[in-house]
């Protein structure tokens, strides 16, 4: 996902009419939960996942995302999940990941969610992307760069789309997408800002995706 242009942030903070998603012309069908980080998708193809900490704003941005208002659960009980849930949209999956962070999580479900996730970002043959959820307002935690590590270790193109940019003003979003930038290590071209609530960004998060997929087959 690296390969997109820069200069977007600024643009996608313009005055104008929003489009929607590319994605919310595609069917989607939900294929399954799944506890094996290598389990075999039929028909194999391009795989993107979403991974971001608990709370983060994920089933939100990725209902927002393919336009199905339900079809990710907005939980009031962030954490409880661990297994990944696969879509198929039809000629990828989107994959989402379990949210990581959960402060009430015990230290042998932590070394569980690490394991699995290691294996799903390092090992998984046909992940494409990741789209790499973060809250624009807080700086990132020690699992957030935990996971950074881990998606340096896989080598996979990475889009980090920063969430709930309608709680800041203009100004204040560019600053922290600088900011986060520089602390993530990520060029600004792989960093959007995006809420599911004004659908800032939605726009170009599914072009992304489409870009990403397109280009690994
Ligand atoms: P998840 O745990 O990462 O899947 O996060 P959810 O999508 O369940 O959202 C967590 C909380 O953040 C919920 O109360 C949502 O209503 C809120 N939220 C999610 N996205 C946005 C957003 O773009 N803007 C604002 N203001 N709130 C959001």
């Amino acid at each position: 996902m690296s390969e997109r242009g820069s200069g977007t942030t600024s643009g996608d903070l313009a005055s104008g009419p929003i489009a929607p998603s590319p994605l919310h012309q595609l069917p989607v069908e939900f294929v399954g939960s799944f506890p094996d980080p290598l389990v075999k998708l039929d028909p194999p193809l391009p795989e993107v996942a979403f991974i971001g900490r608990s709370n983060v704003g994920k089933s939100s941005l990725f209902n927002a995302l393919v336009g199905k208002p339900g079809l990710a659960r907005v939980s009031g009980t962030p954490g409880k999940t661990t297994l990944l849930n696969a879509f198929r949209l039809p000629d990828f999956y989107l994959v989402d990941l379990p949210g990581y962070g959960f402060a009430r999580a015990g230290k042998a479900a932590r070394a569980g969610y690490r394991s699995m996730i290691t294996r799903y970002l390092v090992e998984r043959p046909d992940l494409a992307g990741v789209v790499w959820l973060l809250d624009i307002r807080h700086d990132p935690s020690k699992d957030d760069f935990d996971i950074q590590d881990l998606l340096v270790e896989s080598g996979r193109p990475v889009l980090a789309a920063l969430t709930k940019a309608d709680k800041l003003t203009r100004t204040a979003s560019l600053t922290r997408t600088r900011e986060l930038a520089a602390a993530l290590g990520l060029h600004e071209s792989q960093v959007q800002l995006t809420s599911s609530k004004s659908r800032l960004g939605i726009t170009e998060l599914g072009q992304s995706i489409l870009a990403t997929v397109g280009g690994a087959r």
